[in-house]
């Protein structure tokens, strides 16, 4: 498959096209960022295991019968998937309290909540992701009620096969976001990444963070619980 020219380069990834319309790349670098941009820095070795990490989870999705944009893995940084034009909006579940939802809410980080919640924010960095509900979705046009529902159908069926399998592994999935896109047939399928980057992942021993709030805290073993969550889930790099 032919890298051709770069569309976008993000805070995470970087997207080409390919000789194949229907068809991108994504490379994964290793840069991070925290608080819309204003934190930045590198995660050593994060590029490789969020590709590998997110491509494995995204597999298990799809045996979930949860459709997703992966195709296939190219290189340890790069996978082949499918062009979707994203909906702009960030899905945030939540099983525990944690970060905003316990700042705005004055609950203590580590509670868990007695159903997982659902949230979305406005995909747009200008505007610092505001929250947005549904009638302002639909009435901004950013999705259809139909869209709405389907994502919502997806996100927690995620929600369960991801929480199940992370417990297997002694990992309590926290929180997660997801982004959805839309297949130039009009399908709705799981876009973007599921990784430490967009999931807070807590071991369910020691509750001892295994995610990138180790680099928004600055805790430090950033690398460690990165690699730490990649070998827990039998990966290799
Ligand atoms: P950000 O844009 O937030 O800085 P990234 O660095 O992760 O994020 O950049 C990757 C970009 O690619 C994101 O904007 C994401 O929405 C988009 N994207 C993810 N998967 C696909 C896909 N299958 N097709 C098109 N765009 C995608
Ligand atoms: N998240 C993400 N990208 C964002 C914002 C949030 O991947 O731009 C993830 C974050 O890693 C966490 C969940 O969404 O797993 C909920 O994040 P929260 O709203 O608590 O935001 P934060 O505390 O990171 O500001």
């Amino acid at each position: 498959m032919q890298k051709l020219e770069q569309l976008y380069e993000g805070k995470a990834k970087k997207v080409f096209k390919t000789d194949d319309p229907e068809l991108y790349i994504v490379d994964y670098k290793d840069d991070a960022t925290a608080f819309n941009g204003q934190k930045k820095g590198q995660i050593s070795g994060k590029g490789v295991i969020n590709n590998r990490m997110s491509n494995f989870l995204m597999t298990i999705m799809e045996k979930a019968g949860v459709p997703t944009h992966f195709v296939k893995e190219l290189s340890d940084r790069e996978t082949l998937v499918k062009k979707v034009s994203i909906v702009p909006l960030e899905v945030i579940v939540r099983n525990v309290a944690a970060g905003s939802f316990s700042k705005h809410y004055g609950v203590e980080e580590g509670t868990k909540l007695l159903n997982p919640t659902l949230e979305f924010s406005l995909k747009d960095d200008a505007l610092d992701d505001p929250l947005i509900n549904e009638y302002h979705i639909t009435a901004l046009g950013v999705a259809t009620r139909q869209e709405l529902d389907r994502i919502t159908e997806m996100t927690f069926k995620v929600n369960e096969v991801l929480k199940a399998y992370f417990v297997g592994v002694g990992i309590e999935l926290i929180d997660f976001k997801i982004e959805f896109g839309k297949t130039s047939d009009g399908q709705i399928i799981l876009a973007d990444e599921i990784s430490p980057d967009t999931c807070r992942l807590w071991d369910i021993e020691t509750r001892q963070k295994l995610d990138k709030d180790r680099f928004r805290r600055d805790m430090g073993n950033v690398e460690d619980a990165y690699n730490e969550v990649f070998a827990r889930l039998g990966l290799k790099a």
